[in-house]
């Protein structure tokens, strides 16, 4: 079941620079979607289009969610459709508590279903309960990650927007967080994931997306761009020789080579 449908998607800002052209993709019920790209693709510019935070855009294309137009709608209007955007900075209240940032993740909600919630989200980020009355900035980069992410989890998204979420960490700690988003995919959330660290995300992503200058260059299941030619010398840092045949796997969509 399709949950976000990106059709031929254009974000301009300041009216001319042209961010994102034609962008067309799909992230299904339960399914990760790694988006990768190099510095300026238009990752990010993806996300906050997805989550209405650029102003008037996207100047063309359909967003749909679960079959409901998101277009120009607010982003808190798009936030209660279920849409969750956990930006590359962690968006987290620095100076409150891990509790108080939790709650502002419940929006107001009490009782026993909001309670069932933090449990839930407590068994995935254990760490955080222990955390609970820390001020946000002493935590380390990777439990600020797993609040930023566990915050979100908080309002049942359907969709999670997630920039970077391996940025600053340890590869053990980034592996870690990781493990989890896999375990909130299973468990029925769409995740959209952009990732530098290319290896790390298609260990978890079902599909992939390479975008460049704006454009979806490459895409396909993330076996498929793992064994890719051009996806092991651009982004997996591997070698010519270590390269398998790209003929052999049938990539839904390449309009060209790179
Ligand atoms: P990075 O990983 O470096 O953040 P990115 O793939 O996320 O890169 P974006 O930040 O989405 O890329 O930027 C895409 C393009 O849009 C870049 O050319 C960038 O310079 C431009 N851009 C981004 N934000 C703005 C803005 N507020 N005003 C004008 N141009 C912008």
């Amino acid at each position: 079941m399709t949950v976000l449908r990106l059709t031929s998607v254009e974000t301009l800002y300041q009216q001319r620079i042209r961010a994102l052209s034609g962008v067309s993709l799909e992230v299904a019920k339960g399914e990760i979607l790694a988006v990768l790209g190099q510095n300026g693709a238009g990752k990010t510019t993806l996300l906050r289009t997805i989550a209405g935070l650029i102003d008037d855009q996207p100047e063309k294309g359909g967003i749909e969610l679960d079959g409901v137009q998101l277009g120009r709608r607010s982003p808190e209007a798009i936030a209660r459709l279920g849409v969750a955007y956990v930006p590359e900075d962690r968006g987290l209240f620095r100076e409150l508590t891990v509790a108080e940032n939790l709650e502002l993740g419940l929006w107001g909600r009490r009782g026993t279903e909001a309670r069932e919630d933090l449990e839930r989200m407590f068994s995935l980020f254990p760490i955080l309960r222990e955390r609970a009355r820390q001020q946000a900035d002493t935590l380390s980069g990777g439990e600020q990650q797993m609040l930023a992410i566990g915050r979100a989890l908080l309002r049942r998204p359907r969709l999670l927007l997630l920039d970077e979420p391996s940025l600053g960490l340890a590869p053990l700690v980034a592996k870690a967080v990781f493990e989890v988003l896999a375990e909130v995919s299973r468990q029925g959330c769409a995740i959209l994931l952009v990732e530098q660290n290319a290896r790390l995300a298609l260990r978890i992503a079902h599909r992939a997306a390479i975008l460049e200058a704006g454009r979806v260059v490459l895409s396909g299941t993330a076996r498929e761009l793992e064994s890719h030619r051009d996806v092991q010398q651009a982004y997996l840092g591997l070698g010519e020789t270590q390269a398998s045949d790209p003929g052999r796997f049938r990539l839904y969509q390449s309009r060209k080579r790179w």
